[in-house]
This record gives C-alpha cells, structure tokens and sequence, in this order.
C-alpha cells in the first residue's frame, strides 16, 4: 500500500478550539469546517468538536447536507447564504442558519412564505466590500426582516479583511463601523474570525468564529511566538521507497533544478504534488525524515519527491518523512513555498486520513 498519509490529530483539534473560545471570553464559539474542514475531513472534526462548538460554518447547502447526513445535530451556518432561492425549503428541512449580505438575498427571504422560523445571519460590509449589505442596506433589512413571521432573532455579523495585519488601522476601523451602524439593532453580534482572535484582544463579539488556528496553524505570519499556543492538527507523511548516489555535477529530477555540488544520497519519497504539497517548493524546504532535520532536493513530481540524504547515514528504505506537522509546521512551510497555510491543507488529496484521539 502506499504508505503516504494525512494524520488528523483531533485532540488537538479540541485544544485549539478551546484556546479559541477562552480567547473570545468563552462566549458562543462558530467552529469554521467550510471546505472539508481546510481538507482535515469535516465530518471527522465536527464528530470531534460536536457537544463543544456552539455552531459549524460552511460555505453552502451541499456541505451542511453531508454534516447532517453524518448526523450532525449542532447548528450549522451557511457562512454565504444560499445561491438561489430554492435552497430555502432545503434550509428550513433541515434546520440550517445562513447568512444574507446582498440585497437579493433579503428579497428572496421576504418571498419566502413558511411556518418555520428562519435563523439569518445577517451580514454588513464593513469595508472587505466582497459580501455584506452596506450600512445603509444593513438597517433597512434589518428593519424588513425582522418584521416578518418567518424570520427569528437575527445573528449581525460582518468579516475582517485585514486582520493578520496588526499595524493597520483597518480592523479598528471595520469593528467601529460595524458598532456604529448596528447601534440599537437587536441581534447577538459576530466579527472575529482567527486572526482578529489571536490578534485584536479588544474587538469582540458574542460569536467568534474560527478557522485556521484550529487547525494549529498561526494565521498571523509577522507574530511566531503566537505558534506555541496552537497544536498542529494534521501531520504529513510518507516513506522513502528508493534511494540513490550521484556524483558531483549530477542532476535531480525535472528541469535539472538541483545539481549536486557534492557526491549525494538521494532518496524519492512517496508523496508529490497531486496529494497536495506545493509544487514549486524550492530546494532546501525543510523536512524531517526518521525524526531528524532534512531538506527537500529537485523539483516535486506529481507523485513523488526527492530529500537528500547525504547527512543522514542513518536514514534509507522505508525512513518515515513527515512534510508537514509539528516540524514543518504548515505557517513556516507555507511562506517558504509562496502560498498561504490556508491552501496547504486545503490542497490534499488522494492521501488517506488517519484520526488520532477519535
Ligand atoms: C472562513 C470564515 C471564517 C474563518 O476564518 P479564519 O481566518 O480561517 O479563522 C470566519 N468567518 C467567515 C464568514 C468565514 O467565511
């Protein structure tokens, strides 16, 4: 069998997600398990984290759906509303809250006749200008919405577009917005996504909702003493399966990209770039094989890649390789290879999950 592997750590999931809620002042805690939780298995970590997180965000009905067909019971967000209309009888069936942040979603709601009670997250554009009704609009709907039978008490929330960047001004800006144009609405109120958690102690809400640092990886990339905090929840690794000697001036691999300046112990790894490492990681990524320090050699193949092995005798045939875990951790990986520690994990495929702590 090919021996490459995704290890979920879910008690470290866990921990995370209570260093997430402590940091929210343990108010209600949105846990975000959009795109397959980050690729770390959505159903799995909402196994882990139901009884604890107070809702799930996804970012559509066909994600809410698998979590319910697993039998999900917890809340869970439609962190982007629906995409038609037609999705409402779905929603309502199958008691999901979503969020409405453009004006065709409000209209759409006020259409929809229904005896249940919808649960609308209703979104302002606080400056990220992506999704979110402008102030303006945001009054007016809430004003609209909450008059009608089928709408419940409203969750008022908007999103941080620079969060990760602690000397700009624009969180502060985006939460007083936000404080100004909600002032006397009724709703519970939900900013904080991961970065404005670990990032901005005073900007907050009664929802937090994180993503990234409960996956153990530190979304604020200028801040790596905030990484001790926050437990790597997916460990990559292979084996090495072949191994060879090259001489002086011998190249590795496509293009030739690694040339060896001494005579060289190369070994192939069974993990490439069609199971989600980054293609254009360059030479010298760090690795660690059997538990020491290496470092990545030549360009990464589809399905493969090479390590050098010349300072480590010790190592050969059947050495464990971890690409990424506890060492590399994915927010030190990621930036070497020119992607964020969003995409790493986002990116895996093909490599079959191992749950630790289920
Ligand atoms: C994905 C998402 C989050 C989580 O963001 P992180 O940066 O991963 O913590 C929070 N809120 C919304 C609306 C999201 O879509």
């Amino acid at each position: 069998m090919r021996p490459a592997r995704a290890l979920i750590d879910l008690d470290a999931l866990r921990a995370n997600f209570r260093l997430a809620r402590e940091l929210g002042g343990g108010r209600k805690t949105l846990a975000a398990i959009k795109a397959d939780a980050y690729g770390h298995g959505a159903i799995d970590c909402a196994r882990a984290l139901q009884g604890e997180a107070d809702a799930f965000g996804v970012a559509c009905i066909e994600e809410a759906l698998e979590l319910r067909q697993a039998g999900i019971t917890t809340p869970i967000v439609l962190l982007e509303g629906f995409f038609d209309a037609d999705e409402l009888p779905l929603i309502v069936q199958h008691d999901l809250w979503f969020a409405v942040g453009t004006p065709w979603q409000v209209e759409a709601v006020a259409a929809f006749q229904t005896t249940a009670t919808l649960r609308i997250w209703l979104k302002l554009d606080s400056g990220m200008h992506r999704l979110g009704l402008s102030p303006a609009d945001f009054r007016a709907a809430h004003a609209r919405l909450s008059a009608l039978p089928q709408v419940g008490p409203m969750v008022l929330m908007s999103h941080m577009a620079r969060a990760d960047e602690l000397d700009s001004p624009r969180t502060r800006e985006q939460a007083e917005l936000f404080a100004a144009t909600i002032a006397g609405l009724a709703g519970e109120t939900s900013l904080c996504n991961s970065p404005a958690l670990l990032g901005w102690p005073d900007v907050r809400s009664d929802w937090v909702r994180p993503g990234l640092m409960l996956y153990g990886a530190n979304p604020l990339p200028g801040h790596p003493e905030l990484s001790a905090r926050l437990r790597p929840v997916m460990t990559m690794q292979s084996t090495i399966f072949a191994v060879r000697e090259i001489g002086v001036g011998e190249p590795v691999g496509y293009g030739a990209r690694f040339v060896a300046e001494r005579p060289t112990r190369v070994g192939v790894v069974a993990l490439g770039y069609a199971d989600g490492y980054p293609q254009f990681a360059p030479n010298g990524t760090p690795v660690v094989i059997d538990g020491q320090p290496g470092r990545l050699i030549g360009r990464v193949s589809m399905d493969m890649l090479t390590v050098d092995l010349t300072d480590l005798p010790q190592a050969g045939l059947g050495s464990r390789v971890t690409l990424w875990g506890d060492a590399p951790r994915l927010d030190v990986l990621a930036p070497l290879c020119g992607v964020s520690a969003y995409q790493l994990p986002c990116a895996v495929k093909r490599v079959p999950h191992a749950l630790l702590g289920a």
